[in-house]
């Protein structure tokens, strides 16, 4: 079956490629040349997961996969959130949302970083209503940045119960328990219930 997985993040990107069975075909917006950008205007990550997938799904008439995911940090009130990508404004990079975050918890003592990421997923096109999918990771905000893996904020998060940041760890290790291995889980399982795949 080959399924939009609609997203430009390429650290994602190769989650869902490396953790998919490789029977499904994931198409990213390039391979199919879409090249628009879909404001994220909802309220939660349910409804910018939604409105991504229902606006892909009708560009590509193809079942079409969209994530919507964060960090949510106790100590920030869940900040950055649905924000995640967008923290402290467009301009930053990856490594500047890294050190704000790190900035702003400088004087946090260990006992109180604890932090979560979240992975929520939406399908719209693989039946006739929208199927969602949830994962999350829980873990805390190391002190320092450590590791050159992944992508966004994964050289500040240590996984509860690892020693290292998610940065640190090869990318099997990390899809392997990671907040998106668990939504994509669910939604196969979903899938194959449903008779999809
Ligand atoms: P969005 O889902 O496209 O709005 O972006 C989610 C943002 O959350 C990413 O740009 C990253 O900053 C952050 N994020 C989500 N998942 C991960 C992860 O697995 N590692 C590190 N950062 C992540």
């Amino acid at each position: 079956m080959k399924i939009l997985v609609a997203t430009t993040n390429l650290g994602k990107i190769n989650e869902f490629k490396d953790i998919f069975p490789k029977k499904s075909k994931i198409l990213t917006l390039s391979d199919l040349s879409i090249n628009k950008d879909i404001e994220e205007t909802g309220k939660t990550f349910h409804q910018n997961a939604l409105l991504k997938a229902m606006e892909y799904n009708k560009l590509s008439n193809m079942p079409t996969i969209s994530e919507d995911s964060g960090l949510e940090i106790s100590y920030l009130n869940g900040e950055p959130g649905i924000y995640s990508a967008r923290y402290g404004g467009e301009s930053l990079s990856d490594q500047d949302r890294v050190d704000l975050v790190l900035e702003k918890l400088s004087d946090v003592p260990d006992d109180r970083r604890q932090a979560r990421f979240i992975s929520v997923i939406c399908g719209v096109g693989f039946k006739y209503e929208p199927i969602y999918s949830e994962g999350y990771i829980d873990g805390y905000i190391a002190k320092n940045k450590e590791g050159n893996n992944g992508f966004g904020y994964d050289p500040i998060f240590i996984p509860v119960g690892s020693e290292k940041t998610a940065a640190k760890m090869t990318k099997e290790e990390k899809n392997m328990i990671s907040h998106r291995r668990k939504s994509i889980d669910k939604f196969l399982k979903i899938l194959r219930r449903d008779k999809i795949i």
